[in-house]
């Protein structure tokens, strides 16, 4: 059974001007490089399509990754607004969000559409962070296990691999909500997802993780990390969600 190293990853969404992301940034690398113990799991920052290249420049020598909150499926083209996985590596990303159910929901991303994105983020060298989560409705109706296990036979491309593809499990009833799914289920759907993706792929959780909870959440077995969003926009915050994924 290969390890999985835990990742935190902070999706900034549409925050962030140039002073206060290259000033949380700073503060964040600042944490890193003078840590006086190792942390436990591997750190990425999405912010902004803007703030990719400033970001990038701050973190580099920090162990910090970078990453994009979402790509085109095409390499290049005429898609207005678009970025593609060739320029997000481009610019130094190693991982891209896909699916985020803000994308999902907010822009009407099909399961198809964010199958074309996961593939796009392969052929350009990048790990896909492949977001699936059930709306409460479909919750309360008992679906749960349907809906997620639908949008992974939906956005997971056949060639999936561990090293390259990373799911986070994301109730979209707790996205920004200040709800969090109970220890139970999340287990419950970690296990279920792992059921159903290639042995060793890492599974995040996301939804309203915050140093509080961070603990119980990061310290489920089937946790390999969580996809932040609200909390990574304090860097004392993050680093705090950051110590709690045990170390080794
Ligand atoms: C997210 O944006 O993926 C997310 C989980 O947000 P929050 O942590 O704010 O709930």
């Amino acid at each position: 059974m290969p390890i999985r190293m835990k990742l935190v990853a902070g999706n900034w969404k549409m925050n962030g001007l140039l002073d206060d992301g290259a000033a949380l940034t700073r503060e964040l690398k600042e944490r890193a490089t003078t840590a006086s113990a190792a942390l436990g799991c591997e750190l990425l920052i999405c912010p902004p399509a803007t703030l990719l290249s400033t970001v990038g420049g701050i973190l580099a020598g920090s162990g910090i990754a970078l990453g994009g909150q979402d790509c085109h499926a095409a390499p290049k083209g005429a898609y207005t607004g678009d970025i593609s996985a060739e320029m997000l590596a481009d610019l130094g990303c190693s991982y891209v969000i896909a699916g985020h159910s803000e994308r999902r929901h907010g822009h009407g991303e099909t399961d198809a559409v964010v199958r074309g994105k996961v593939a796009g983020a392969w052929r350009a060298g990048l790990v896909a962070i492949l977001c699936v989560g059930e709306t409460q409705a479909q919750r309360q109706a008992g679906e749960a296990v349907e809906i997620v296990s639908s949008q992974l036979a939906g956005s997971v491309p056949d060639t999936a691999a561990a090293a390259t593809l990373v799911i986070a499990y994301e109730p979209v009833w707790a996205i920004g909500t200040g709800l969090t799914a109970t220890s139970e289920d999340i287990a419950a759907m970690h296990a279920e997802i792992r059921s159903r993706i290639p042995s060793g792929t890492r599974i995040l959780y996301g939804g309203s993780v915050n140093p509080k909870n961070a603990d119980t959440i990061l310290g489920l077995s089937d946790v390999d990390g969580a996809l932040v969003g609200g909390a990574s926009l304090n860097a004392a915050d993050f680093w705090a969600i950051a110590q709690s994924c045990p170390a080794g």
